[in-house]
């Protein structure tokens, strides 16, 4: 995120790539925002701090390098420099003290999610129960349709493979996955994504439509009790995948 040659970076699992593009760009750096714990995510701070002692943004039950600021659901703040106001929701489940932060900019209303809602997917529960992340990935799917998705990864094209292994009659996923790898095949990202995108097409989120009900039944071999019991065995079917 940039304004006026200032710029502010979200989850630097390495500094190197950040520090070359500031370079290029002629940006300084005024904060850090971090979503989780994790490495990939966090293992940039110290060398960015060491050249730019910034404020880092944090979630409140996790332990990060560098933190000066925690988050937690209800907390409102904006980023220094850039002037780029957000609000905090607590989405645990890939981690226990997972954030997601969301704000508005001129095209309109964004989020960065981390490794909770993937474009495509979603993450894995390395701290979480399956309960926690359907309830952290429905109060992410509540956000408005036109909220532009910012993740953690470049994992859509992969994702999109698994959602039509679970859906291999929606069309929207068909038109989607050839829109997705059009783009990378001319080295673009394919993030951000948008809620609406993420409705139509990501399995995580369509755990309610007798469609997912009933391939992830069919995978697991027996009736499932609830969207829980689904969202878990769609989870694991992708794990495996
Ligand atoms: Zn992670």
């Amino acid at each position: 995120m940039r304004e006026d040659g200032k710029a502010a970076v979200v989850d630097p699992g390495d500094a190197a790539p950040v520090i070359a593009h500031l370079a290029r760009e002629g940006l300084e750096l005024t904060a850090i925002l971090n979503t989780h714990h994790h490495g990939d995510h966090v293992g940039g701070n110290r060398a960015l701090l060491a050249r730019w002692p910034v404020p880092v943004f944090g979630p409140s039950r996790e332990t990060i390098p560098g933190v000066t600021r925690t988050l937690a659901e209800g907390d409102t703040f904006t980023l220094p420099g850039i002037g780029l106001s957000l609000s905090v929701l607590d989405v645990p489940g890939h981690t226990a003290g997972h954030i997601a932060c969301v704000g508005r900019v001129a095209d309109g209303p964004i989020v960065f999610c981390g490794d909770t809602l993937f474009t495509g997917g979603c993450g894995r529960l390395f701290e979480g129960t399956p309960a926690q992340m359907v309830d952290s990935l429905f109060k992410l799917a509540a956000l408005p349709v036109e909220t532009r998705i910012f993740c953690g990864h470049e994992y859509t094209v992969a994702n999109l493979r698994f959602a039509l292994e679970v859906e291999p009659a929606n069309v929207p996923l068909q038109q989607r996955r050839a829109r997705e790898q059009a783009k990378r095949d001319r080295g673009e990202p394919t993030v951000p994504s948008t809620i609406r995108d993420e409705q139509a097409t990501n399995p995580f989120l369509r755990i309610d439509e007798p469609s997912v009900r009933a391939a992830a039944e069919r995978h697991a071999g027996r009736k499932l009790t609830d969207r829980v019991a689904v969202f878990a065995e769609v989870r694991a079917w992708k794990n495996a995948f």
